[in-house]
């Protein structure tokens, strides 16, 4: 039996024309949230916008990644490091896994270091609500850089 991991990515509505470049890449590379499937395989199964606010995509599209297998779903980094943040991160994560049963990352790439400053600067992230949302792809400086 294969232990290939099957993932879904919904990424945030503002950047729906995004190719999924700086995902793509840190899957390859298994940096930002994709370090813990570091030495295994990974498959993605499901490729989705939230469906612009207030995400009505969020309700069914884990449904459809499921049935191709996905056991994991990540939020991509967008909705972490937009102008604003999504304001409804947490309430969806754990919308679907109360709902699917399924575990949700926050976050795909490394966030970018010019969002990070950014940020920064706005105090953005001082709640410590954010801690656990950051911790996956929050990375050192030099990894921040390479994802600009
Ligand atoms: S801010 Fe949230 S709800 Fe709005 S488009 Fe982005 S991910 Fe979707």
């Amino acid at each position: 039996m294969s232990d290939k991991t099957k993932i879904g990515i919904i990424i945030c509505d503002r950047y729906k024309l995004c190719a999924g470049g700086k995902c793509f890449r840190a899957l390859l590379k298994k940096e930002g949230a994709f370090k813990i499937y570091k030495g295994k395989e990974v498959e993605i199964a499901g490729y989705t916008s939230c469906g612009g606010c207030p995400g009505g995509n969020i309700e069914y599209a884990p449904e459809e990644m499921i049935k191709n297998g996905a056991t994991v779903i990540h939020f991509a980094t967008g909705f972490i490091v937009g102008y604003p943040p999504c304001p409804y991160i947490k309430y969806f994560h754990d919308f679907i896994e109360a709902k699917y049963g399924i575990k949700v990352v926050y976050g795909t790439h490394p966030i970018p270091q010019k969002y990070y400053l950014t940020h920064e600067k706005l105090k953005t992230w001082k709640e410590p609500y954010w801690k656990e949302i950051l911790e996956p792809t929050l990375c050192d400086e030099e990894i921040r850089k390479a994802y600009d």
